[in-house]
Protein backbone atom coordinates (compact mmCIF):
# COMPACT_ATOMS: atom_id res chain seq x y z
CA UNK A 1 0.00 0.00 0.00
CA UNK A 2 1.06 3.46 -0.62
CA UNK A 3 0.81 6.06 1.79
CA UNK A 4 2.13 9.33 2.69
CA UNK A 5 2.35 11.10 5.45
CA UNK A 6 1.67 14.97 5.49
CA UNK A 7 0.48 17.41 7.98
CA UNK A 8 2.02 17.60 11.57
CA UNK A 9 4.62 14.91 10.80
CA UNK A 10 2.39 11.93 12.40
CA UNK A 11 4.48 8.94 10.78
CA UNK A 12 7.40 9.79 12.93
CA UNK A 13 9.13 6.68 14.52
CA UNK A 14 8.01 6.09 17.97
CA UNK A 15 10.25 3.43 19.18
CA UNK A 16 8.91 2.86 22.30
CA UNK A 17 5.14 2.98 20.98
CA UNK A 18 4.87 -0.66 20.06
CA UNK A 19 5.32 -1.38 23.74
CA UNK A 20 8.44 -3.21 23.35
CA UNK A 21 9.49 -1.67 26.90
CA UNK A 22 6.31 -2.70 28.53
CA UNK A 23 4.56 -5.84 26.83
CA UNK A 24 1.46 -7.49 28.00
CA UNK A 25 3.24 -8.79 30.96
CA UNK A 26 3.13 -5.20 32.42
CA UNK A 27 6.80 -4.94 32.62
CA UNK A 28 7.39 -1.30 32.96
CA UNK A 29 10.63 0.72 33.21
CA UNK A 30 10.63 4.06 35.22
CA UNK A 31 12.97 6.33 36.00
CA UNK A 32 12.53 9.95 38.19
CA UNK A 33 12.95 13.33 36.97
CA UNK A 34 13.42 16.31 39.10
CA UNK A 35 13.82 16.42 42.90
CA UNK A 36 11.69 15.77 45.54
CA UNK A 37 10.84 19.68 46.59
CA UNK A 38 9.85 18.51 50.74
CA UNK A 39 9.66 15.44 52.99
CA UNK A 40 6.64 14.93 52.31
CA UNK A 41 7.19 14.68 48.37
CA UNK A 42 10.30 12.16 49.65
CA UNK A 43 8.38 10.10 51.24
CA UNK A 44 6.21 10.06 48.34
CA UNK A 45 8.82 9.29 46.15
CA UNK A 46 10.52 6.32 48.49
CA UNK A 47 7.10 4.86 48.92
CA UNK A 48 6.26 4.65 45.27
CA UNK A 49 9.14 3.74 44.03
CA UNK A 50 9.47 0.50 46.44
CA UNK A 51 6.07 -0.32 45.10
CA UNK A 52 6.78 -0.05 41.84
CA UNK A 53 9.56 -2.23 42.31
CA UNK A 54 8.09 -4.78 44.77
CA UNK A 55 5.91 -4.98 41.51
CA UNK A 56 8.66 -6.01 39.51
CA UNK A 57 9.46 -3.17 37.65
CA UNK A 58 12.74 -1.69 36.73
CA UNK A 59 14.26 1.72 37.62
CA UNK A 60 16.68 3.00 35.18
CA UNK A 61 19.46 5.54 36.70
CA UNK A 62 18.30 8.27 33.92
CA UNK A 63 15.77 8.60 31.61
CA UNK A 64 16.21 6.90 28.39
CA UNK A 65 14.31 7.48 24.76
CA UNK A 66 12.22 4.71 25.59
CA UNK A 67 11.70 4.70 28.66
CA UNK A 68 8.05 3.34 29.77
CA UNK A 69 7.23 5.70 32.72
CA UNK A 70 8.52 8.92 34.30
CA UNK A 71 7.64 10.14 37.43
CA UNK A 72 8.47 14.22 37.40
CA UNK A 73 8.62 15.83 40.63
CA UNK A 74 8.30 19.32 39.92
CA UNK A 75 6.92 22.83 41.65
CA UNK A 76 2.87 22.79 41.79
CA UNK A 77 3.84 26.89 41.36
CA UNK A 78 5.80 26.53 38.44
CA UNK A 79 5.57 23.21 37.12
CA UNK A 80 8.54 22.21 34.94
CA UNK A 81 7.78 19.70 31.95
CA UNK A 82 9.37 16.45 31.09
CA UNK A 83 10.13 16.58 27.27
CA UNK A 84 9.74 12.43 26.35
CA UNK A 85 11.72 11.66 23.25
CA UNK A 86 8.55 8.96 21.92
CA UNK A 87 4.92 8.94 22.41
CA UNK A 88 4.74 5.84 23.96
CA UNK A 89 6.77 7.70 27.52
CA UNK A 90 4.32 8.02 29.63
CA UNK A 91 4.68 11.35 31.97
CA UNK A 92 3.04 11.57 35.56
CA UNK A 93 4.47 14.69 37.23
CA UNK A 94 3.74 14.93 40.89
CA UNK A 95 3.89 18.20 42.91
CA UNK A 96 2.17 19.69 46.38
CA UNK A 97 0.24 22.14 47.60
CA UNK A 98 -0.66 23.14 51.51
CA UNK A 99 -3.90 24.29 50.81
CA UNK A 100 -6.81 23.00 49.05
CA UNK A 101 -8.30 25.56 45.88
CA UNK A 102 -12.00 26.12 45.59
CA UNK A 103 -12.08 24.75 42.18
CA UNK A 104 -9.57 22.17 42.36
CA UNK A 105 -10.30 21.08 38.07
CA UNK A 106 -10.03 25.22 37.50
CA UNK A 107 -6.39 24.98 39.53
CA UNK A 108 -5.21 21.10 39.05
CA UNK A 109 -5.93 21.41 34.97
CA UNK A 110 -3.53 23.65 34.01
CA UNK A 111 -1.08 22.67 35.75
CA UNK A 112 -1.18 18.97 34.10
CA UNK A 113 -0.63 20.43 31.10
CA UNK A 114 1.81 23.09 32.07
CA UNK A 115 3.55 19.62 33.17
CA UNK A 116 3.09 18.24 29.35
CA UNK A 117 1.99 14.89 31.41
CA UNK A 118 -0.40 12.56 30.81
CA UNK A 119 -1.09 12.20 34.49
CA UNK A 120 -1.37 14.69 37.13
CA UNK A 121 -0.78 13.65 40.89
CA UNK A 122 -1.07 16.68 43.37
CA UNK A 123 -0.64 16.34 46.52
CA UNK A 124 -2.51 18.52 48.85
CA UNK A 125 -0.76 18.02 52.75
CA UNK A 126 -3.42 18.93 55.58
CA UNK A 127 -0.81 18.74 58.64
CA UNK A 128 0.34 15.09 58.77
CA UNK A 129 -2.59 13.87 56.17
CA UNK A 130 -2.00 13.65 52.64
CA UNK A 131 -4.57 13.81 49.60
CA UNK A 132 -2.84 12.50 46.04
CA UNK A 133 -5.32 14.26 43.78
CA UNK A 134 -5.22 12.53 40.32
CA UNK A 135 -6.02 14.96 37.27
CA UNK A 136 -6.00 13.21 33.88
CA UNK A 137 -6.54 14.59 30.47
CA UNK A 138 -10.03 13.43 29.73
CA UNK A 139 -10.83 15.35 33.22
CA UNK A 140 -10.96 12.63 35.47
CA UNK A 141 -10.26 13.65 39.11
CA UNK A 142 -9.98 11.27 41.79
CA UNK A 143 -8.48 11.01 44.99
CA UNK A 144 -6.51 8.56 47.10
CA UNK A 145 -6.34 10.01 50.61
CA UNK A 146 -3.52 8.77 53.86
CA UNK A 147 -3.42 9.88 57.55
CA UNK A 148 -1.29 8.13 59.92
CA UNK A 149 -4.18 5.74 61.18
CA UNK A 150 -3.54 4.36 57.81
CA UNK A 151 -1.26 1.69 56.34
CA UNK A 152 1.68 3.22 54.02
CA UNK A 153 1.67 0.25 52.57
CA UNK A 154 -1.81 0.45 51.69
CA UNK A 155 -1.33 3.39 50.24
CA UNK A 156 1.37 3.04 47.23
CA UNK A 157 -0.40 0.51 46.27
CA UNK A 158 -3.51 2.08 45.87
CA UNK A 159 -1.68 4.90 44.09
CA UNK A 160 0.56 2.16 42.01
CA UNK A 161 -2.92 0.74 41.04
CA UNK A 162 -4.20 3.43 39.47
CA UNK A 163 -1.22 4.45 37.86
CA UNK A 164 0.23 1.29 36.38
CA UNK A 165 -2.77 0.27 33.99
CA UNK A 166 -2.95 3.66 32.31
CA UNK A 167 1.00 3.75 31.87
CA UNK A 168 0.95 0.41 30.36
CA UNK A 169 -1.35 1.31 28.01
CA UNK A 170 -1.03 1.59 24.17
CA UNK A 171 -1.67 4.86 22.11
CA UNK A 172 -3.13 4.48 18.62
CA UNK A 173 -2.85 7.95 17.99
CA UNK A 174 -0.50 7.80 14.04
CA UNK A 175 -2.06 8.91 11.02
CA UNK A 176 -1.41 7.54 8.01
CA UNK A 177 -2.91 9.87 4.85
CA UNK A 178 -3.53 8.40 1.43
CA UNK A 179 -4.13 10.71 -0.94
CA UNK A 180 -7.30 8.40 -2.83
CA UNK A 181 -10.06 9.90 -1.58
CA UNK A 182 -12.74 9.61 -4.76
CA UNK A 183 -13.26 13.02 -6.35
CA UNK A 184 -17.24 12.43 -5.93
CA UNK A 185 -16.01 12.81 -1.82
CA UNK A 186 -14.70 15.72 -1.79
CA UNK A 187 -17.07 17.68 -0.82
CA UNK A 188 -18.83 15.31 1.59
CA UNK A 189 -21.79 13.09 1.29
CA UNK A 190 -24.90 12.43 2.76
CA UNK A 191 -23.16 10.90 5.47
CA UNK A 192 -20.63 13.66 6.33
CA UNK A 193 -23.75 16.38 6.25
CA UNK A 194 -25.19 14.05 8.90
CA UNK A 195 -22.28 14.11 11.16
CA UNK A 196 -22.12 18.25 10.68
CA UNK A 197 -26.04 18.05 11.87
CA UNK A 198 -25.11 15.97 14.67
CA UNK A 199 -22.27 18.38 15.70
CA UNK A 200 -24.88 21.25 15.44
CA UNK A 201 -27.05 19.36 17.53
CA UNK A 202 -24.17 18.39 20.58
CA UNK A 203 -23.36 22.49 20.66
CA UNK A 204 -27.57 23.13 21.06
CA UNK A 205 -27.62 20.55 23.57
CA UNK A 206 -24.72 22.27 25.84
CA UNK A 207 -22.81 19.00 25.66
CA UNK A 208 -19.64 20.35 24.34
CA UNK A 209 -17.52 22.23 26.62
CA UNK A 210 -15.11 24.90 25.55
CA UNK A 211 -12.18 24.01 23.91
CA UNK A 212 -9.34 24.35 26.55
CA UNK A 213 -7.36 27.03 25.25
CA UNK A 214 -3.79 25.45 25.51
CA UNK A 215 -2.82 27.85 22.78
CA UNK A 216 -2.75 30.26 25.81
CA UNK A 217 -1.38 28.11 28.11
CA UNK A 218 1.75 26.90 26.55
CA UNK A 219 4.73 28.25 24.86
CA UNK A 220 4.79 27.53 20.45
CA UNK A 221 7.09 25.43 21.46
CA UNK A 222 4.91 23.46 24.13
CA UNK A 223 2.15 22.97 22.43
CA UNK A 224 4.03 21.52 19.11
CA UNK A 225 5.49 19.50 21.75
CA UNK A 226 2.11 18.19 23.06
CA UNK A 227 0.14 18.03 19.62
CA UNK A 228 2.67 15.93 17.99
CA UNK A 229 3.08 13.32 21.38
CA UNK A 230 -0.72 13.37 22.14
CA UNK A 231 -2.01 12.80 18.30
CA UNK A 232 -3.99 15.78 19.13
CA UNK A 233 -5.24 19.08 17.15
CA UNK A 234 -6.14 21.23 20.55
CA UNK A 235 -7.68 19.87 23.44
CA UNK A 236 -11.39 19.82 22.77
CA UNK A 237 -13.78 17.14 24.51
CA UNK A 238 -16.32 14.68 22.38
CA UNK A 239 -16.13 13.12 18.63
CA UNK A 240 -18.37 11.61 16.33
CA UNK A 241 -18.71 9.11 13.33
CA UNK A 242 -21.24 7.52 11.12
CA UNK A 243 -20.59 4.51 8.96
CA UNK A 244 -20.12 4.76 4.75
CA UNK A 245 -19.71 1.09 4.01
CA UNK A 246 -18.69 -1.98 4.96
CA UNK A 247 -15.16 -0.75 5.76
CA UNK A 248 -15.17 2.95 6.43
CA UNK A 249 -16.57 5.59 8.36
CA UNK A 250 -16.34 9.58 8.29
CA UNK A 251 -15.32 10.91 11.47
CA UNK A 252 -14.30 14.34 13.46
CA UNK A 253 -11.22 15.64 13.36
CA UNK A 254 -9.10 16.66 16.71
CA UNK A 255 -9.48 19.69 18.09
CA UNK A 256 -12.29 21.24 16.51
CA UNK A 257 -15.37 23.06 17.14
CA UNK A 258 -17.68 19.58 16.89
CA UNK A 259 -20.56 22.41 16.36
CA UNK A 260 -19.22 23.76 13.31
CA UNK A 261 -17.89 20.03 11.40
CA UNK A 262 -18.20 21.63 7.71
CA UNK A 263 -14.83 20.91 5.65
CA UNK A 264 -13.93 17.61 4.53
CA UNK A 265 -10.68 16.69 5.26
CA UNK A 266 -10.44 19.47 7.71
CA UNK A 267 -12.99 18.25 10.21
CA UNK A 268 -14.25 15.14 9.35
CA UNK A 269 -11.96 12.06 7.64
CA UNK A 270 -12.65 8.92 6.56
CA UNK A 271 -10.98 6.07 8.37
CA UNK A 272 -10.77 3.16 5.79
CA UNK A 273 -7.94 1.22 7.99
CA UNK A 274 -6.09 0.40 11.05
CA UNK A 275 -2.45 -1.07 10.93
CA UNK A 276 -1.49 -2.60 14.48
CA UNK A 277 2.33 -2.68 13.82
CA UNK A 278 2.24 1.44 13.61
CA UNK A 279 -0.56 2.12 15.64
CA UNK A 280 -2.03 3.80 13.00
CA UNK A 281 -5.32 4.50 11.19
CA UNK A 282 -5.27 4.91 7.63
CA UNK A 283 -7.10 7.86 6.34
CA UNK A 284 -8.37 8.49 3.02
CA UNK A 285 -7.91 12.03 1.90
CA UNK A 286 -8.14 14.61 -0.70
CA UNK A 287 -5.19 15.24 -2.24
CA UNK A 288 -6.19 19.08 -2.08
CA UNK A 289 -6.45 19.89 1.17
CA UNK A 290 -4.24 19.72 3.98
CA UNK A 291 -6.25 17.16 6.39
CA UNK A 292 -5.86 17.73 10.19
CA UNK A 293 -5.79 14.36 12.53
CA UNK A 294 -8.57 12.30 13.18
CA UNK A 295 -10.10 11.79 16.81
CA UNK A 296 -7.78 9.98 19.04
CA UNK A 297 -10.89 7.63 19.48
CA UNK A 298 -10.88 6.59 15.89
CA UNK A 299 -9.05 3.15 17.33
CA UNK A 300 -12.48 2.52 19.51
CA UNK A 301 -14.80 3.70 16.72
CA UNK A 302 -12.68 1.20 14.01
CA UNK A 303 -13.04 -1.82 16.26
CA UNK A 304 -16.83 -1.28 16.73
CA UNK A 305 -17.97 -0.88 13.70
CA UNK A 306 -15.61 -3.58 12.47
CA UNK A 307 -17.33 -5.82 14.28
CA UNK A 308 -20.89 -4.77 14.60
CA UNK A 309 -22.22 -4.30 11.09
CA UNK A 310 -25.54 -2.80 12.42
CA UNK A 311 -23.71 0.02 13.97
CA UNK A 312 -24.22 2.94 11.49
CA UNK A 313 -23.05 5.68 14.25
CA UNK A 314 -21.11 6.66 17.17
CA UNK A 315 -21.23 9.17 19.86
CA UNK A 316 -18.58 10.34 22.29
CA UNK A 317 -19.34 13.09 24.85
CA UNK A 318 -18.30 14.04 28.00
CA UNK A 319 -22.03 13.33 30.11
CA UNK A 320 -23.26 10.81 31.79
CA UNK A 321 -26.83 8.23 31.81
CA UNK A 322 -28.75 6.63 34.45
CA UNK A 323 -28.31 2.58 34.37
CA UNK A 324 -25.33 2.28 32.11
CA UNK A 325 -22.46 -0.07 32.47
CA UNK A 326 -19.28 1.29 32.62
CA UNK A 327 -15.63 0.50 32.26
CA UNK A 328 -13.69 0.15 35.72
CA UNK A 329 -10.19 1.69 34.32
CA UNK A 330 -10.02 4.92 33.20
CA UNK A 331 -7.40 3.95 30.48
CA UNK A 332 -6.52 7.19 28.49
CA UNK A 333 -8.15 8.53 25.26
CA UNK A 334 -6.83 7.16 22.08
CA UNK A 335 -5.29 3.83 23.66
CA UNK A 336 -5.81 0.03 22.59
CA UNK A 337 -6.84 -0.68 26.22
CA UNK A 338 -9.81 1.64 26.17
CA UNK A 339 -11.07 1.05 22.57
CA UNK A 340 -11.12 -2.95 23.89
CA UNK A 341 -12.74 -2.08 27.01
CA UNK A 342 -15.54 -0.08 25.75
CA UNK A 343 -15.75 -2.70 22.89
CA UNK A 344 -16.17 -5.58 25.48
CA UNK A 345 -19.21 -3.56 26.65
CA UNK A 346 -20.76 -2.66 23.48
CA UNK A 347 -20.74 -6.20 22.76
CA UNK A 348 -22.55 -7.71 25.81
CA UNK A 349 -25.16 -4.66 25.38
CA UNK A 350 -28.32 -6.37 25.07
CA UNK A 351 -28.31 -4.91 21.69
CA UNK A 352 -24.76 -3.70 20.57
CA UNK A 353 -26.46 -1.39 17.73
CA UNK A 354 -28.11 0.75 20.29
CA UNK A 355 -25.38 0.49 23.30
CA UNK A 356 -24.50 3.04 25.88
CA UNK A 357 -20.98 2.86 27.47
CA UNK A 358 -19.97 4.64 30.48
CA UNK A 359 -16.04 5.22 30.73
CA UNK A 360 -15.01 5.63 34.49
CA UNK A 361 -14.28 9.33 35.20
CA UNK A 362 -14.61 10.53 31.48
CA UNK A 363 -17.92 10.13 29.23
CA UNK A 364 -19.75 8.18 27.29
CA UNK A 365 -19.57 6.21 23.85
CA UNK A 366 -23.37 5.39 22.32
CA UNK A 367 -23.83 3.62 19.25
CA UNK A 368 -26.88 3.42 16.83
CA UNK A 369 -27.76 2.92 13.46
CA UNK A 370 -27.70 6.38 12.52
CA UNK A 371 -26.64 9.46 14.08
CA UNK A 372 -30.29 10.48 14.02
CA UNK A 373 -30.94 7.27 16.00
CA UNK A 374 -28.70 8.14 18.63
CA UNK A 375 -29.91 11.38 19.19
CA UNK A 376 -33.60 10.06 19.68
CA UNK A 377 -32.76 7.54 21.83
CA UNK A 378 -30.21 10.53 24.32
CA UNK A 379 -33.25 13.13 24.54
CA UNK A 380 -34.17 14.05 27.87
CA UNK A 381 -31.58 11.17 29.44
CA UNK A 382 -27.99 13.41 29.13
CA UNK A 383 -26.63 13.51 32.94
CA UNK A 384 -24.12 16.37 32.56
CA UNK A 385 -22.03 15.48 35.69
CA UNK A 386 -19.70 12.87 34.92
CA UNK A 387 -19.18 10.66 38.10
CA UNK A 388 -15.51 10.31 39.19
CA UNK A 389 -14.41 7.74 41.70
ZN1 LIG B 1 -13.37 11.96 25.73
Amino acid sequence: MVSSSIGSGDARPSPAANGSAAGATGQLTFALNGEARSDRQQWFRDGLVAEMIRRGHVQLPTPTDDVRLILNFTDYDAPRPFRRKAQGTFVTSILQTNDQPADIFRAFYPVLIHALSNLGIIMVVRGDSVDAHFMTMEQGHYVVSWDPSRSEADFFAAIYSRLAPLATSQLVINNDYVPDLPEELWEGDEITRQITWAGEQLGKLNLLPAPWPIQDLLSERDLKHVMRLFGIGGLSYGNLSARRDEHTFWMSASGVDKSKLYEVGRDILLVKDYVPERNAMILSVSPKVQPRRVSVDAIEHFMIYREHPDVGAIVHIHAWMDDINSTEINYPCGTRELAVAVSDLVRDSPDPSRAVVGLKNHGLTITGRSLPDIFERIDGRILAQVPMS
